[in-house]
């Protein structure tokens, strides 16, 4: 029994609860809702979520707790409150949010992420982490994704909350997010425990992009077997989705990612020009080593075969180059 615990799990649900109770019922939440419904979020799924709106009042939370006998300094330790800068009092940590609630794995919130309405500073506001909640560990969404992600042995991993829940309306509900961190070793492993496969749908982006080559690695460390699902004209997952359709973004996006292998040879290509001499020969020289250390020799071939025909260079002599990359390899080894 941890009653500190006990008390702070019970503070974020009853605060949950208000936020999205004073989203939907109260005249705070008008411009909240409001920005909402202009991203194309519906009652269905804000309620599915249970999206909410702190209201832009320094002690809304501060009497919502007192009213309900909570110790104040308790619960700026387990983040619902800040504490003034010159003084003793506490107030809100979050002010005039849109309030999206973490859950645990059983559904418990834990922590909450806000976003201001618009544009400003930080665009996300966390909370800290504390007895409940610890960032590396959680996926966003993930007590709603299991019975899909087992059904499938399958995970979609996407950047953003607003991507998890675009990506749920549009039928895609194996979806998670990281905390607005990097992925961690300890996430890598807790989604080996759930499915085979994961489809990394990060925003189309340089920076996400980048995070993907940086994700493959950790993926693939764990014996996950790895897709990347490319979203073009630097859209993420949530855009893609408002600008084509969910049932598009099904078919191209999750349907038709890509292997590991292929991602990295489109996004190595984007440093080089390929009508130029000097740019082919130094995208082969960055590509052949990724191929040369596939352990299948069918695989290999697959993308030698279609590196010679895009760089109209002759199969032959990828091939050549690309086992003397492999016995060196092998002999390093
Ligand atoms: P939105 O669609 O609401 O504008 P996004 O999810 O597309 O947001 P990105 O800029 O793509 O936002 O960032 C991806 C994720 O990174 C966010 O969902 C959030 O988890 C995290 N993030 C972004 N900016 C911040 C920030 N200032 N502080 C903390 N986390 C952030
Ligand atoms: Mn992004
Ligand atoms: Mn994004
Ligand atoms: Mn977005």
């Amino acid at each position: 029994p941890n009653p500190e615990r006990d008390r702070l799990l019970q503070a974020y649900e009853w605060t949950a609860k208000f936020y999205h109770y004073l989203l939907k019922n109260t005249e705070h939440g008008k411009a909240a809702m409001d920005y909402l419904r202009s991203r194309g979020f519906n009652d269905k799924i804000i309620d599915q979520f249970q999206i909410g709106y702190a209201p832009d009042r320094w002690n809304t939370i501060v009497q919502f707790l007192t009213n309900r006998s909570f110790d104040l300094q308790e619960m700026e330790k387990g983040g619902l409150l800040s504490k003034r800068s010159d003084g003793e009092d506490y107030i809100d940590r979050f002010r005039g949010r849109v309030m999206f609630p973490i859950c645990d794995r059983n559904g418990k919130v834990i922590a909450f992420a806000g976003r201001v309405l618009g544009d400003g500073q930080p665009k996300y506001l966390n909370s800290p982490e504390s007895k409940l909640f610890n960032k590396s560990r959680i996926l966003y969404n993930l007590h709603q994704a299991k019975p899909s992600i087992r059904k499938l042995r399958q995970i979609v991993l996407f950047e953003g909350y607003g991507d998890v829940i675009s990506a749920w309306e549009a039928g895609v509900q194996n979806g998670v997010a990281t905390m607005g961190t990097s992925l961690t070793e300890s996430h890598a492993a807790m989604m080996k425990t759930m499915a085979e496969e994961v489809v990394v749908c990060y925003d189309g982006d340089r920076a996400g992009q980048a995070a993907a080559m940086k994700a493959i690695p950790l993926l693939e460390g764990v014996g996950l077997r790895v897709k990347i699902a490319v979203i073009n004209e630097g859209l993420d997952p949530d855009e893609f989705i408002r600008k084509y359709g969910g049932d598009r973004f099904q078919r191209q996006i999750i349907d038709g990612a890509v292997s590991t292998t292929k991602f990295k040879l489109i996004h190595l290509k984007k440093n080089h020009i390929l009508l130029e001499e000097d740019g082919k020969i130094a995208y082969t020289k960055e590509v052949l080593p990724i191929i040369a250390g596939l352990p299948s020799s069918t695989e290999r071939e697959v993308y030698l075969k279609e590196l010679a025909a895009e760089l109209e260079l002759s199969f032959e002599s990828l091939k050549q180059d690309c086992n003397e990359i492999r016995q060196s390899m092998l002999k390093n080894a």
